[in-house]
């Protein structure tokens, strides 16, 4: 494939655009496996993320929660793509405009890059619904920004309130409420709630831990609404277990300093709200003038394309993708990977002037983790359902495979071995009381978005 990194000359007062074959914008599942695939082809590709890592999403939780360490979720892109290297040209930069009919891309310090394909993978980011003081207070879970500042809020919060009691202050019972009871809160949850009765029953007391309450809030009547009844009988009864005080049809009216109000008024006191109730697609992708649909995503052709917009594909989760059957997949891991997979060798076939296919998702099913020994897994597309050890053991081994690098996978492993044995768990290390300040102030990752305004 012609290489063709030229700088083009243009007007004095205009800024060099920098081209390549393809341009990916976005590092997460579905733009790394694309780059990885096509540079493996020999194609000139250009890979852009504002962060110079490839971070893992389905463990973030468990870094959150001091499961396992950052580095095990957060790989360097330039170590993942070392083999691509003579191909793949990785760029660390914000992209903050796209323009879906020259297929060019402008970074946030000024430097244009366009491409004869533009593929745009820049995932989601969290969805606050306009909820007061969500933004501001609660913590989401989609970053590893994210994960590094709950586990310190969280850090933070245990000490202060270990201190205020050992004081004999006013012993109030301290909270943490995650908010949403899809997957990722149902994870998020039984890890905390882990923790607190392993974990810091141990390492505090026992009386301190036990002071301690943990909710799960879903406006829904169910927790992990894509699944089937059995496997949220057995989610809830599996929680509750832990611990955890389940509250369902319990609309979140707005987050305060002194945690969660409902729409019935209610209030649920908590140091420490999560929000996992939901994503939304990237700014960058309206703001390019690119046909959105459900939760904002583009809706793509088959073969992952844009209609009206030849040679742009969107993939992952910025995409309402669809199968054979004219389903919209879900937003997963799998389904991201796959689409980058995919849209690589659409891209190889267009560059040599043939036609793209449409793509084929081969549906492996999906899982949730609860805890120790307890997980749901409803797998290949006839949904067949397994609970308890077999699924906790499932899920492991899925994960394993998903994750990045041999290194992290042996990591990954020793810290679960680690913490299904003991209850030990030394990966708390992150304690950046002036950093998490910094970063509440700045905003989260979505208020990060291109846009630069708060578009929930
Ligand atoms: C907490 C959590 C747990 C999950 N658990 C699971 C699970 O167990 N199993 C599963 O299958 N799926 C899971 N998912 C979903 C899965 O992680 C996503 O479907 C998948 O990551 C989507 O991949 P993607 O490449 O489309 O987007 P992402 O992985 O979100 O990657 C997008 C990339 O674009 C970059 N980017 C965004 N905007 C810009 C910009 N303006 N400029 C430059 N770069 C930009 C980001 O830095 C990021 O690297 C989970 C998701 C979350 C949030």
């Amino acid at each position: 494939m012609t290489q063709h990194p030229a700088a083009e000359p243009s007007h004095p007062e205009s800024p060099t655009v920098l081209d390549h074959d393809v341009v990916i914008v976005g590092a997460g599942f579905a733009g790394l496996y694309a780059a990885k695939k096509l540079g493996r082809a020999g194609v000139d590709v250009l890979l852009l993320d504002q962060n110079p890592y490839h971070q893992f999403q389905p463990l973030l939780y468990q870094a959150a929660t001091s499961q396992i360490a950052i580095s095990t979720v957060a790989r360097p892109l330039r170590e993942i793509l070392r083999g691509e290297r003579d191909h793949v040209k990785i760029r660390t930069a914000r992209v903050a405009d796209v323009d879906a009919t020259t297929k060019t891309v402008t970074t946030e310090d000024g430097l244009v890059y366009r491409g004869k394909i533009l593929v745009i993978a820049v995932g989601t980011e969290p969805n606050f619904f306009n909820t007061p003081g969500a933004r501001e207070l609660a913590y989401p879970l989609y970053s590893v920004d994210d994960a590094t500042s709950l586990s310190s809020a969280m850090l933070g919060a245990l000490e202060r309130a270990a201190a205020t009691q050992e004081a004999g202050g006013e012993r109030r019972p301290f909270g943490v409420a995650v908010v949403g009871a899809g997957p990722t809160g149902v994870e998020t949850a039984g890890a905390i709630a882990e923790n607190i009765n392993a974990v810091v029953s141990e390492q505090y007391s026992p009386d301190f831990a036990a002071s301690i309450n943990v909710h799960l809030i879903d406006m829904g009547d169910t927790v992990l609404p894509p699944f089937s009844k059995q496997s949220q009988k057995y989610t809830r009864r599996s929680l509750q277990d832990l611990g955890i005080i389940i509250h369902l049809g319990a609309a979140v009216a707005s987050v305060t300093e002194n945690g969660v109000t409902l729409a019935d008024d209610t209030t649920i006191p908590a140091g420490i709200v999560v929000w996992t109730a939901g994503l939304k697609a990237s700014g960058l992708l309206g703001a390019a003038g690119l046909p959105t649909g459900r939760g904002g995503r583009v809706d793509v052709r088959p073969d992952l394309t844009v209609p009206d917009f030849p040679g742009v594909y969107v993939l992952g989760d910025a995409a309402n993708i669809v199968d054979a059957k004219g389903r919209t997949l879900p937003q997963l891991g799998s389904v991201a990977k796959q689409s980058g997979q995919w849209a690589a060798d659409n891209i190889q076939a267009e560059l040599a002037g043939q036609a793209p296919t449409p793509f084929g998702y081969r549906d492996l099913g999906f899982m949730a983790m609860i805890g120790r020994g307890h997980a749901v897994a409803e797998v290949t597309p006839r949904r067949f359902q397994i609970n308890g050890l077999l699924a906790f053991l499932s899920w492991l081994a899925v994960h394993l495979v998903l994750l990045s690098g041999m290194q992290q996978r042996i990591a990954a492993l020793v810290s679960w071995f680690r913490d299904y044995l003991t209850t030990s768990r030394p990966q708390v290390v992150v304690y950046q009381p002036q950093q998490y300040a910094r970063t509440r102030q700045r905003g989260t990752t979505a208020d990060r978005s291109t846009t630069g305004v708060n578009n929930d």
